[in-house]
């Protein structure tokens, strides 16, 4: 497989992730009824890997704090902030901050870019395995390749549970395969159901390197139909979102 590195990604391997930093909320978008990208204005920015994630603190007026981490969605081509996709939990500690109290203007506290192994370096080809809200780093790596190497073969396979749950909808054209788990649009004559290996199949690469991200149930079902299929062990890179399945 080609060692592919491409200029806007090489500085970021080179230094270390800083301090927390006072972002700025910039734009928010709907995505979804339950997801929404908040577009953030970093102070020091650094360029990211596509894949790589920052954390995010929230602190209370009595102190405490909540810690977690967001996948960046956007390319480090867009010098100076950064954006993520954050799926609201109704119980949940700090998704319900962003998508109910946080409006354009006002400030978060962040630190990153993390992670050396969940991330594309320009490897080829490219399959990208998502369900839900896993479609957010892998679409940082679809936009990256679409903006400095259009040629190179990259599919996104996506699974969403309903016709209104598709993150990025606009953007995912012929490079995109979905399967709808409950409740496709209107009309859909494309796949139904979890994802197996006629989908796998559908996307048409069968060796090069393999991103999936998901819930944990959905990364072991994902990365044993790509073992499955032939995939190389080594060559496949996961990432878990959270403890359901
Ligand atoms: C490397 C990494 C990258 C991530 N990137 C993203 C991202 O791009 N977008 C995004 O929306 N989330 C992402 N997550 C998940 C995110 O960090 C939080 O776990 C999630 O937002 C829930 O936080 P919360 O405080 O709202 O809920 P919590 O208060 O942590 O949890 C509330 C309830 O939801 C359950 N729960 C926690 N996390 C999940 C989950 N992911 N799915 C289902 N149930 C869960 C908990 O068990 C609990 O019952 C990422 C996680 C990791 C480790």
């Amino acid at each position: 497989m080609d060692g592919l590195i491409s200029e806007p990604l090489t500085p970021v391997a080179q230094k270390a992730p800083g301090h927390w930093l006072i972002g700025t909320v910039t734009s928010i978008k709907q995505e979804t009824p339950r997801v929404k990208t908040f577009r953030i204005e970093l102070p020091m920015w650094m360029p990211h890997l596509p894949g790589q994630h920052y954390d995010v603190r929230l602190t209370a007026p009595d102190g405490y704090r909540a810690q977690r981490s967001y996948s960046i969605a956007s390319s480090p081509i867009d010098e100076g902030e950064i954006e993520l996709t954050i799926d609201r939990l109704e119980d949940g500690e700090v998704s319900p901050y962003f998508h109910n109290v946080l409006v354009e203007g006002d400030q978060v506290e962040v630190r990153g870019p993390f992670a050396s192994y969940f991330v594309w370096r320009g490897e080829k080809p490219v399959l990208l395995v998502g369900g839900g809200s896993g479609v957010v780093p892998l679409m940082a790596i679809l936009r990256h390749r679409r903006r400095t190497m259009p040629d190179l073969l990259m599919r996104l396979v996506y699974s969403v549970r309903n016709a209104e749950d598709v993150i990025y909808s606009d953007e995912l054209g012929d490079d995109a395969v979905l399967t709808f788990t409950r409740e496709p649009p209107e009309g859909w004559s494309g796949h139904r159901g979890r994802i197996d290996d006629g989908l796998i199949a559908e996307a048409g690469i069968d060796d090069g390197i393999a991103f999936v991200c998901g819930s944990n149930g959905f990364v072991e079902a994902a990365s044993e139909l790509l073992l499955e299929a032939g995939y190389d062990p080594r060559q496949i890179r996961t990432e878990r979102f959270g403890p359901t399945g």
